[in-house]
């Protein structure tokens, strides 16, 4: 199967906002309209399509993300008979629920403490937060919601036709995270005792990694952010100059060399993401439409052979 993340040329750890606009871009460049009768154009619109299909909503790409590690985990124990087909989440919730939870029916629930390891323990859970490039900046309270298993009410966590006997159940739950000022891309927060409850042991940890977005045109390589610059043609190949926004918000000039190549970088100095550099990526601003002189000189330039 395809990778959806490779497909649309985003890390996997984009927020999501990134996600959406490097699909919206590539819908854009190889739609039918624009690529009439072209098989090549309409196999990538479609793969880029299907791709999104995926991950277009984080409730989707959190599932897709939940499937690929799964299958990596069995992939490393030599695989499962018939792949995740005949697997269902409770299943799946079994084998991650750490100690192993209640394993028999409740006849059982009252009396078998010897069974348990000592160590029983809810399963730890890891989670993605989307965050904006303002609020990272500046840090405060972001509302969270995630599902877990907690104890089941029902039967005391014994085990009952409400939990299948797990004596846990799935459930939403809405905390609230601190997010400290200046918060960096992919950093953890780790909330004790908020991942999976246990029906006898203590809850696991939650890890919340952020994904911050960097708007428009930005992206990160792990911590660096990347800023793509857009210039014309007769820039790369001649030199100039070009004004740059930066993520503070500050308009510099930039000096472009000749012969500059596209996804040729530079590195300003403590212009980037709070105050760390930024790195600049040069691409090639291509224009909708030419106007009659642009079109003239293209004409002139093309009968000297370039
Ligand atoms: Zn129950």
């Amino acid at each position: 199967m395809s990778d959806p993340y490779r497909t649309l040329g985003v890390s996997k750890d984009a927020p999501h906002a990134e996600i959406k606009r490097a699909f919206r871009k590539l819908a854009r460049q190889y739609h039918p309209d624009r690529n009439p009768d072209d098989s090549a154009a309409e196999e990538r619109f479609k793969a880029v399509q299907s791709a999104w299909e995926k991950l277009e909503t984080p409730e989707k790409r959190r599932q897709f993300d939940e499937e690929q590690q799964m299958k990596q985990a069995f992939g490393g124990m030599g695989g499962m008979p018939g792949g995740m087909g005949g697997m269902g989440i409770d299943d799946l919730l079994r084998q991650f629920m750490g100690g192993g939870g209640r394993p028999q029916a409740s006849p059982f629930a009252g009396q078998p403490r010897q069974t348990q390891p000592q160590t029983a323990k809810g399963a730890d859970i890891a989670a993605p937060l989307d965050i904006d490039i303002e609020r990272a900046l500046e840090g405060g309270k972001v509302q969270f919601t995630h599902n877990r298993l907690v104890r089941c009410s029902e039967c005391n966590a014994r085990g009952c036709v409400h939990c299948t006997n797990l004596g846990v159940r799935r459930k939403k739950t809405r905390l609230t995270l601190n997010v400290p000022k200046g918060a960096k891309h992919g950093q953890q927060l780790k909330l004790p005792k908020m991942g999976n409850e246990h029906p006898t042991g203590e809850p696991g940890d939650l890890t919340v990694t952020l994904r911050i977005d960097a708007e428009e045109g930005r992206r990160w390589e792990g911590e660096h952010l990347i800023q793509e610059v857009a210039i014309p043609y007769s820039t790369l190949m001649l030199g100039g100059e070009v004004r740059v926004s930066t993520p503070a918000g500050k308009t510099v000039s930039v000096k472009v060399a000749a012969a500059t190549r596209i996804g040729d970088r530079k590195r300003l100095p403590k212009m980037g993401y709070a105050g760390a550099d930024l790195d600049i990526e040069f691409t090639l601003d291509e224009p909708e439409s030419l106007t009659p002189s642009q079109q003239a000189a293209l004409e002139a330039l093309r009968d000297t052979g370039m």
